[in-house]
């Protein structure tokens, strides 16, 4: 995975900085795209998990749509070459001006997720004298099977509507007279590695297909979110198996004519095409143990802090023999840990660290905090030597 020409080149890089291999991002675009294509599946990528605009450009190339969650993730995606007739719009706390762009910008879907939200977009489209296709966001209480800080659709979590909201406005649909009730959205969480989770989401929303039929309401498109997770513990298995992904929504899905289907993966498109890179400022031996510590912290990467993630960590400049280590980052607060108990090379200070599996929600959730500078980000085709030590 590191070629000592690779590893030379980022050892010239002051750390921290985030890495992209945007030759991976390619197989891995063209795999699910071809995919997708077996089945008619429409993608958005979900650009909370990584919103960098070099990024976002190769990814818009392979002509995706985009899955946003604020106005400024939909500016975002315009200017980066998504089509804003494939941008769907989530998220349960969309302002009035958020809601006002996306009209205006005549996005694909807003997927409401409340009452209140329904009544307030249909009243903004009234203003704006248009008529909004939307997408009911509904929590079908499916048991993700994954941390239960990126659980979404268990009646618990705060995101979608009710079944109880779902008849309550089919009851009364004639109302909303600026929405045009266009599709159902699902998103049960996120890092999935069980598909039978998803076999139970699509055999739950034949259900509430089923009840809608009560109603005469035939949704045009049905939109399953994201989720499918990737291998933190083994990032050379580069590349999700997403054809079996697929398979397991196309043997259990119900679907209508011409009703289109939709995804919105993030993890599983860009996770494994970055790292983060650090260096070993101090090691010193406490009570418990050997610790390192480095000098990238949670501000660069919040996974293990937030969801007690666990990335593979490699030492770039080491073959010693193995010592078992923590490795802990330079934040002043008791979360800030990449690793406990990790096995690495004798390991010494100026020693180049690479933290694996980094692409999603690394740099999108990155903080100032302590007031730390953002870290940069680099890429395998471009080197840009402004950063250079
Ligand atoms: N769609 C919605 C509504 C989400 O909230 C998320 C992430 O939490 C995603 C899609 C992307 O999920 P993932 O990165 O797991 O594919």
């Amino acid at each position: 995975m590191f070629s000592t020409e690779l590893i030379n080149k980022l050892k010239k890089f002051n750390t921290p900085f985030y890495f992209y291999d945007t030759d991976l991002l390619h197989k891995t675009l063209f795999a699910i795209k071809e995919a997708a294509s077996l089945f008619q599946y429409n993608i958005h990528y979900a650009l909370k998990a990584n919103a960098n605009p070099k990024l976002l450009k190769i990814i818009s190339s392979y002509g995706f749509g985009a899955d946003c969650v604020s106005g400024n993730e939909i500016e975002r995606a315009l200017h980066c070459g998504f089509s804003s007739d494939k941008i769907v719009f989530a998220g349960v706390g969309k302002t009035d001006l958020e809601i006002k762009l996306s009209i205006e910008k005549h996005i694909y879907s807003i997927n409401c997720e409340s009452l209140e939200e329904l009544e307030v977009v249909n009243s903004i489209a009234s203003k704006e004298n248009k008529r909004v296709r939307v997408a009911l966001r509904i929590n079908p209480n499916v048991d993700a099977k994954t941390h239960k800080n990126i659980t979404t659709g268990l009646t618990v979590n705060k995101f979608g509507l009710s079944i109880d909201d779902l008849h309550r406005i089919m009851s009364k649909i004639d109302k909303y007279k600026n929405l045009h009730m266009d599709g159902l959205h699902f998103h049960i969480g996120s890092q999935i590695n069980n598909l039978n989770v998803f076999s139970e989401l699509s055999k739950k929303v034949n259900t509430i297909q089923s009840y809608l039929e009560e109603y005469n309401f035939y949704p045009n498109h049905i939109n399953l979110g994201g989720g499918l997770g990737i291998n933190y513990q083994k990032p050379e298995d580069q590349i999700p198996d997403f054809q079996a992904y697929f398979k397991i929504f196309a043997n259990n899905l119900n679907v209508n004519a011409n009703q289109s289907i939709h995804f919105e993966p993030g993890r599983s498109i860009i996770g494994q095409s970055g790292m983060l890179l650090t260096r070993v400022l101090y090691t010193k031996e406490t009570e418990n143990g050997k610790l390192i510590i480095v000098d990238a912290g949670f501000t660069e990467l919040i996974r293990p802090a937030l969801y007690q993630a666990q990335h593979k960590i490699v030492n770039l400049s080491s073959n010693d023999c193995n010592e078992t280590y923590d490795i802990a980052g330079p934040i002043c607060e008791t979360s800030d840990y990449f690793g406990r108990s990790v096995k690495l090379p004798r390991t010494k200070r100026g020693d180049l660290i690479a933290i694996m599996s980094v692409g999603a929600y690394g740099e999108t959730m990155a903080s100032q905090y302590n007031l730390r500078s953002l870290a940069p980000s680099f890429y395998n085709d471009v080197i840009s030597y402004s950063a250079l030590i």
